[in-house]
């Protein structure tokens, strides 16, 4: 069992779907310790690469490959949000893009290319595990996509366990002091509150999870 483009454009689809039924709720967490901008930027992005990617189908230039289709998110995000996030994820996107360039993409790949977005978050925003940002859930999804991984399971039940270790380390963001991005300029007052891109990627990487479900589903 593997995973293909499709799979990938339905991600995309469904991030857009799930960005804009929590945009009020990511907006509130980044209106609690930032700027109050993050819902509507990655609805912003996430529109932007449907956008993008009805235009390429519309022209017979459709993805093949789910490389591809992460390189199309990578520019739309990059291009369309101004916030630090947009630049963050399409960074991740495009760094994870390389290790699905073929037809078929399997649990191994599925693990690598979260660690390889874990990477480019840390690499581009220059933080660390703990720091209250997104890499508090890109690393513990990669770290469990890659046990799964090691386990022998296929890229459905990889992306599972991703998605569950996602909502723990959102949750996990909770106590933390912020000490990059916007919210660190709250020193101690951040604590208490939610990182919203680290819970934002965390709805990410679910529709991630609930697509590769679906598209399993559609093939038994
Ligand atoms: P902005 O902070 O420019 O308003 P957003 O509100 O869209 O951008 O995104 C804020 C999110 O971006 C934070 O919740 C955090 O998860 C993430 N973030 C900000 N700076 C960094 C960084 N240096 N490294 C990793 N993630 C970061
Ligand atoms: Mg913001």
């Amino acid at each position: 069992m593997s995973l293909d483009a499709e799979w990938a454009i339905q991600w995309v689809r469904r991030s857009a779907v799930v960005v804009q039924e929590h945009r009020d709720a990511l907006t509130a967490l980044d209106t609690a310790i930032g700027d109050g901008d993050h819902g509507a930027n990655l609805e912003r992005g996430y529109n932007a690469a449907v956008a993008r990617l009805d235009e390429v189908a519309a022209a017979g230039q459709a993805p093949t490959t789910a490389g591809e289709v992460l390189q199309l998110v990578a520019t739309s995000l990059i291009t369309t949000v101004g916030g630090a996030a947009g630049p963050l994820l399409g960074t991740a996107m495009l760094r994870a893009s390389h290790t699905v360039d073929g037809a078929q993409v399997d649990g191994a790949q599925v693990a690598q290319m979260l660690q390889e977005a874990a990477d480019a978050v840390r690499l581009r925003g220059r933080a660390e595990a703990g720091d209250k940002t997104m890499l508090d859930v890109w690393q513990p999804a990669a770290a469990a996509a890659r046990q799964a991984a090691d386990r022998g399971e296929g890229p459905v039940e990889v992306l599972q366990a991703a998605a569950t270790a996602a909502h723990e380390g959102a949750q996990e963001t909770l106590p933390l002091k912020a000490r990059k991005g916007r919210a660190s300029f709250l020193g101690e007052r951040s604590r208490g509150h939610l990182d919203p891109g680290a819970c934002s990627t965390a709805l990410l990487i679910q529709a991630a999870a609930d697509t590769a479900l679906a598209a399993v589903d559609q093939e038994s």
